[in-house]
C-alpha cells in the first residue's frame, strides 16, 4: 500500500537530533514558555519575513487569538473562503463572530476576490484568506478591497508554510497569519501546535497576554486572556525540522512535477498554479468525476488517498444554524465531490509516482 502521508522517512532522517534536543529540554527541567520558545519565534519570524511571531497551542487557537487582539467579536462578519478546513470558520464563531462564505476559482481552488466585495457589508470586519493545499491566494487583490473597505487581512497558512507569492513569502503577506504545526502540515509538531506571525508589534503583545491568561507579567492580568502556547518539547522539535523544511519543500514540489507530467487523460482535472504563485504542495489534488468508484477501484490497486474535503462548511451540521440550502455554493459543492487527494510526502519515490499515476490513469478510463 502506498500511503496518502508517511511522516517516517522524514522523521528517521532527523531522528538523532531531534532525540537530542528533546533530551536537551527534559534536562532543563523548563517546559513552559522558555529559552526553546523564544528562539524558535526568532527563527520562523525570520523565516517568514515577518517581525513578530508567537508560539500558540495549534492553528485554530492562532487564526482565534488573531481575531480577538482586533477585537472583532459579537455583531461583526468576516470574509473567509467557503472551500477551506473548518477551522478557518470555527475561529470566527469562537470570538463571536459570522463567517461570511465566499466561493473560490475552480483552477486553484482558492478564494475568488472578484466575489469578495459583494459580500462587504457595514459589519464586516476582516477577510481570512486561506492559503489551500500550500498554493498562495490572490493577496494583492484581497489586500486592495481591504484597503478600500478598511478590513484587517488575515492568513490563514496552516498549509502553506514556506510558499510564496510574487517572491515574498506567506505569514507576512497581510496584518497577522496564522500557521498550524499539526503533525501531518508541512512543518509539523510530535502533537498539536501553532504559531501567529505579524510586523504589528501592538498586536505580537496583545497575543502574547492573550495566550498566557492575559498576562505578560506573572499573576498580574490585565485582561481576560486564555491557555495557549507552544511548550518547549515542541518549540525545540520544530526549530530542528524548521531547517529541513525547504529541502522538504522541494521535495514536494518535485513529486507534484512527477504527477503533473504522468497524468495523462482528459478525465483528470490537474490542480492550477498561477506565474505568480510558488506553491509548497500541502496536498496534491486533483479532480474526478466518479470519486468514491475511483478512490475505491485505487485502494484496491494499493494506493491510499483522502478527501479535503468531502462536505463544505456550509453543509455540516455545526453550522445549520445559518439555513444554508443545498446548492446554494455550487462550485464549493462540486469542488467537495469531486477532489481527490494523492499521496504527498518527502521520501516519496517516482517509482511510487509511477505506481500511482498508472493507477489512476487505468481506474479513469475504465469508469467510462
Ligand atoms: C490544519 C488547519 C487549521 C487548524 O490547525 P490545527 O493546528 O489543527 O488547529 C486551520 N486552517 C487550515 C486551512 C488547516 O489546514
Amino acid at each position: 500500500m502506498i500511503p496518502v502521508l508517511s511522516l517516517e522517512l522524514m522523521h528517521q532522517s532527523i531522528r538523532a537530533e531531534v532525540l537530542s534536543a528533546l533530551e536537551k529540554v527534559y534536562d532543563s527541567n523548563w517546559f513552559i514558555l522558555g529559552r526553546e520558545l523564544e528562539q524558535f519565534e526568532a527563527e520562523f519570524a525570520e523565516y517568514c519575513d515577518a517581525k513578530y511571531a508567537i508560539g500558540v497551542g495549534n492553528g485554530l487557537d492562532a487564526l482565534y487569538l488573531i481575531l480577538k487582539a482586533y477585537g472583532i467579536g459579537e455583531g461583526d462578519e468576516v470574509i473567509i473562503p467557503s472551500n477551506t478546513f473548518i477551522a478557518t470558520a470555527l475561529a470566527v464563531s469562537y470570538v463571536g463572530a459570522k463567517p461570511i462564505l465566499v466561493e473560490p476559482i475552480e483552477g486553484t481552488h482558492n478564494i475568488n476576490s472578484e466575489l469578495i466585495e459583494n459580500n462587504v457589508t457595514d459589519r464586516t470586519k476582516a477577510i481570512i484568506a486561506v492559503h489551500l493545499y500550500g498554493q498562495p491566494a490572490d493577496m494583492d487583490e484581497i489586500n486592495l478591497i481591504a484597503k478600500k473597505h478598511g478590513l484587517v487581512v488575515i492568513e490563514d497558512a496552516a498549509q502553506a508554510q514556506g510558499a510564496y507569492y510574487k517572491q515574498r513569502k506567506v505569514g507576512s503577506l497581510g496584518n497577522a497569519a496564522g500557521f498550524s504545526f499539526y503533525p501531518g502540515k508541512n512543518i509539523g509538531a510530535l502533537g498539536d501546535g501553532g504559531i501567529v506571525t505579524t510586523n504589528d508589534e501592538h498586536l505580537a503583545n496583545r497575543i502574547k497576554e492573550l495566550r498566557n491568561y492575559g498576562s505578560s507579567v506573572k499573576y498580574t492580568h490585565t485582561t481576560k486572556g486564555t491557555n495557549t502556547r507552544l511548550d518547549e518539547i515542541q518549540a525545540a522539535v520544530l526549530r530542528v525540522k524548521l531547517k529541513y523544511l525547504n529541502q522538504w519543500n522541494e521535495e514536494r514540489n518535485r513529486i507534484a512535477q512527477w504527477y503533473n507530467s504522468k497524468l495523462a487523460n482528459q478525465r483528470i482535472i490537474l490542480p492550477e498554479v498561477p506565474e505568480w504563485a510558488s506553491s509548497v504542495w500541502h496536498q496534491y489534488v486533483v479532480r474526478v468525476s466518479d470519486r468514491e468508484q475511483v478512490q475505491e477501484e485505487l485502494k484496491n490497486r494499493g494506493v491510499q488517498t483522502l478527501v479535503h474535503y468531502p462536505i463544505p462548511i456550509h453543509l455540516q451540521e455545526a453550522y445549520k444554524e445559518y439555513n444554508y440550502l443545498k446548492g446554494s455554493l455550487k462550485l464549493t459543492e462540486l469542488l467537495a465531490n469531486e477532489v481527490l487527494s494523492l499521496p504527498m510526502w518527502p521520501g516519496l519515490t517516482e517509482e511510487q509516482v509511477e505506481i500511482v499515476c498508472q493507477a489512476l490513469n487505468e481506474v479513469v478510463s475504465l469508469n467510462k
